[in-house]
């Protein structure tokens, strides 16, 4: 493990999602490195010095080999940069706009490389897109991760220019478009703007997109720069809270802005889930009895439980089986943790009903098996 990976935000985590090597296409590949050797110049010593000794400085300051190829492209309107997503490619490229490099001092630009090198780093290409989300519950959740991404690639970003203040201007540049001669860095005064947007309540905008603001991106890092980690690895002093405990601020200051709506649909796709493998398992001898709904009322409350005992009234038993499936193929797209969860859950539901033991065990095997769950279950 290398040391960057300890500073990586706690939300954006690779293990919660099924993630597949994508194939890389050579051909593909090919067309994007002889697109951009046509339209953009390749950061060389001998035509960009500044730029070359800023990529320099970065790798040796994050211990990284530097196999990537930069380039500049002409964008007088965007401040823009991006890695290009071939993970596992031994060749990545990052390409900044003209614009960038205008705006930004040598040092700022280190942070902005350097956010970008992180993104390969931690294989964030990988991660599947949001457009790609089957419901809307795994965009959000998709959409989350990209958010997450930014945090730890901005820590990466700070650890290479290794100066707070310049990390921050280069956000303000950014977030403003606008060069040295307009802006007084005067950050606190901007996240004024902060307090006042969290005063506004949560916020549509921030739940549906695919970065987090810089004002949220810029106190998050201001944290960062305080945590035990950090300040052990780069001075040997000591921080103030650990980085787990900084995760939290970070997590509740965005869950602020976006709301709880995330929260709120992944519980509701886990409980139907649970509701209705729970039934099977309930009604394994055909029966639903007084006593067994009871401890349904317990876990599911008085209106679910109510509404069930009609939904069984009209309905073949069968159409349970329709339920869960469909009920399933929602919760296949949740977190891995909250699909451990659940199976953890409904393990417990049947070891309570207890009744053919050898039935609910199929059940039971057959939910995690359609959430991708390996474990051989057994009733204790
Ligand atoms: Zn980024």
């Amino acid at each position: 493990m290398n040391s960057l990976d300890i500073f990586r935000y706690t939300k954006d985590d690779p293990n919660e999602f099924d993630i597949n090597k994508p194939k890389v296409d050579e051909s593909e590949k090919n067309k994007y490195l002889s697109n951009l050797l046509s339209h953009s110049i390749k950061v060389s010593e001998e035509i960009f010095p500044n730029i070359a000794k800023s990529i320099n400085e970065i790798f040796a300051k994050l211990k990284l080999e530097n196999n990537f190829n930069f380039f500049v492209t002409a964008d007088h309107i965007e401040a823009n940069a991006s890695c290009s997503a071939m993970p596992f490619s031994n060749k990545p490229d990052i390409v900044v706009t003209s614009k960038l490099v205008e705006l930004l001092t040598k040092e700022e630009l280190k942070f902005v490389l350097a956010h970008e090198v992180a993104h390969y780093y931690y294989q964030h290409s990988m991660y599947p897109h949001h457009s790609t989300a089957m419901t809307r519950v795994e965009k959000l959740n998709l959409l989350n991760l990209s958010r997450a991404a930014e945090i730890s690639s901005d820590r990466i970003g700070f650890i290479a220019c290794n100066n707070i203040q310049t990390s921050l201007r280069a956000m303000l540049k950014l977030a403003s478009g606008l060069s040295d001669k307009h802006i007084n860095f005067n950050f606190s005064a901007y996240l004024k703007q902060l307090d006042e947007l969290e005063s506004l309540g949560e916020n549509e905008s921030q739940l549906w997109s695919s970065h987090p603001n810089f004002l949220v991106r810029m106190k998050s890092l201001m944290w960062f720069e305080k945590s035990k980690e950090y300040n052990e690895f780069a001075n040997h002093r000591q921080g103030t809270l650990t980085l787990s405990e900084i995760d939290k601020k970070i997590d509740s200051l965005i869950s602020r802005l976006t709301g709880n709506e995330l929260e709120v649909s992944n519980q509701e796709v886990y409980d139907r889930a649970l509701l209705w493998a729970s039934l099977k398992m309930y009604l394994v001898d055909k029966k639903f009895t007084k006593d067994e709904q009871e401890k349904f009322r317990q876990r599911f409350g008085e209106k679910k439980t109510m509404s069930t005992i009609s939904f069984l009234k009209i309905s073949n038993i069968d159409i349970i089986d329709q339920k869960i499936n469909e009920a399933f193929m929602e919760a296949n797209l949740l977190l891995k943790n909250e699909k451990k969860k659940l199976i953890d859950e409904l393990i417990s539901i049947g070891s309570e009903i207890k009744k053919s033991d050898i039935t609910i065990v199929r059940y039971l095997g057959n939910f995690a098996n359609q959430l991708g769950d390996e474990r051989t279950i057994s009733l204790n």
